[in-house]
């Protein structure tokens, strides 16, 4: 139909006059929408609280879908037919995402993997945060916090479209980096030595049946790495059956917090990447030689800063199994270090093995309504190497929206713990079904 309206001018010219910050006022902010904060989020309202979202991204997901981390570890038991250790919305995403194919399992041993499609999952966590009412801040960095007596007030964030200024009763820290307990000025741990991160590519065009098996694939990479300019010497190549696709993860790029450095980190990452590509099409030219990449993912950070909490989770307390009172989330993922530029340390538990992680260590000293959740938790490197996947941090912000939910206008540290262990209960106490796929 023809539009016969005269047309308007359609501009308007305006001039920037200084303007405050806009305030948005929630019940629990979470800071950072990698996996832990989503969960800490979806929980949050849906136990009621009015909920807002920040990340420094224009997406949510985090890594596990920027950096396309592409598989969910730590979300099993050991040994044959594990059963699921973490509820949730591990639940909703294992049952969602394995409807539409989106899901591929890996069965040990020791481990169950589950590959994911991570366009899958980005459309998955943005559609059930939207639908659960949480507001949502992206692109939003954080730039000023107000702390008194231990008690973080408000939390100011730049966007490009202006400032605006958080006020809640409850904070979850899962910035990945503490980034909100550092800038609160409360007591964080920094490695001695660099943990290295990873640079992940997908490749597509992967001919299957050809494919190495991951002991063939280290086994090469130890002996050639050096003709082809690479760093690592055993990483590994995981097939997405069914679809041509290998998820590729053979770089090891230090991922310093200096802006400047960790953005020349990021290119570097990528360099390494192409000699791994390089590397397998001229190596395995029958099942790379055609092969393409897909999507680079962002700067896989494995470790970078993390708080001081109340308890300092520590690697002889994951080798006991040791169970605590205030226990929130479990795992049985091996202890898997990355403290050498060319290989990593790995170190897996027998079936049956299970470890834990204590409210405490998600709890910052000093702080009354700040929870982190996470990779940012406290614990020595070799813990955190194990607790950090993605299995616990879905249950550890699935107890940080409880912890904040008890703790209402007063003090984290003054929960009732039985009352927090009977609401994480499926996390730590239950066995949850089995492994499928
Ligand atoms: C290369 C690599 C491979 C891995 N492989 C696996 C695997 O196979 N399986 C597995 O389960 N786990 C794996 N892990 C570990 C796991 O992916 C991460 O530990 C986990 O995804 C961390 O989730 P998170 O929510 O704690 O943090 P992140 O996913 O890092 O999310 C933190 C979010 O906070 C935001 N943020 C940070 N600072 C600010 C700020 N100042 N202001 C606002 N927002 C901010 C970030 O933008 C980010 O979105 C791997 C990790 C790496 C690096």
């Amino acid at each position: 139909m023809a539009v016969t309206a005269t047309p308007s001018t359609g501009t308007r010219i305006l001039r920037r006059s200084p303007a405050p910050p806009s305030t948005a006022e929630a019940d629990i902010c979470v800071v950072g929408a990698g996996i832990a904060g989503v969960s800490a989020a979806v929980e949050a309202a849906r136990l009621g609280r009015r909920v807002v979202l920040a990340d420094a991204q224009p997406s949510l997901g985090g890594q596990a879908v920027n950096s396309i981390i592409g598989t969910f570890a730590g979300l099993y038991s050991n040994g044959e037919n594990g059963f699921q250790l973490t509820r949730g919305i591990a639940d909703d995403i294992l049952r969602d995402l394995g409807a539409k194919g989106g899901l591929h399992y890996r069965h040990g041993p020791p481990h169950t993997t589950v590959l994911y499609d991570e366009v899958m999952l980005s459309r998955w966590v943005e559609e059930t945060v939207r639908s659960s009412g949480i507001r949502v801040l992206l692109g939003a960095v954080m730039r000023d916090v107000s702390v008194q007596a231990g008690r973080i007030g408000r939390v100011e964030f730049a966007t490009r479209y202006g400032d605006v200024r958080v006020e809640a009763q409850g904070f979850v820290d899962a910035s990945g980096d503490a980034a909100l307990a550092w800038m609160a000025g409360f007591p964080c741990r920094e490695p001695e030595e660099p943990v290295y991160g990873s640079q992940m590519v997908v490749l597509e065009n992967v001919d299957e049946a050809a494919m190495p098996s991951r002991a063939q694939l280290a086994e090469r990479q130890g002996e050639k790495a050096p003709q082809y300019g690479m760093v690592r010497r055993d990483g590994f190549a995981f097939l997405f059956a069914g679809r041509g696709i290998a998820l590729v993860n053979m770089t090891h790029v230090e991922t310093p917090l200096e802006p400047f450095a960790a953005s020349a980190a990021s290119l570097e990452g990528k360099a390494q990447a192409d000699k791994a590509v390089a590397f397998l099409r001229a190596e395995y030219p029958a099942a790379f030689g055609r092969a393409r990449v897909r999507a680079y993912g962002q700067p896989g950070i494995r470790q970078t800063r993390w708080i001081k909490g109340l308890h300092h989770l520590t690697v002889a307390e994951l080798r006991a199994g040791t169970r605590f009172p205030d226990a929130v989330a479990r795992t049985a993922w091996a202890i898997e270090l990355h403290t050498h530029a060319e290989g990593y340390i790995w170190e897996p538990f027998p079936p049956g093995h299970l470890h834990y992680v204590p409210f405490r260590s998600m709890v910052p000293e000093g702080a009354e309504n700040l929870v982190a959740a996470g990779r940012c938790i406290d614990a020595d490197n070799a813990a955190l190497s194990s607790v950090r996947v993605m299995g616990p941090c879905i249950a550890m912000g699935y107890a940080a929206a409880h912890a904040l939910d008890l703790a209402g206008s007063g003090s984290v540290r003054q929960i009732d713990i039985a009352a927090l262990a009977a609401r994480v209960a499926p996390n730590v106490s239950e066995e949850g079904p089995r492994a499928r796929g």
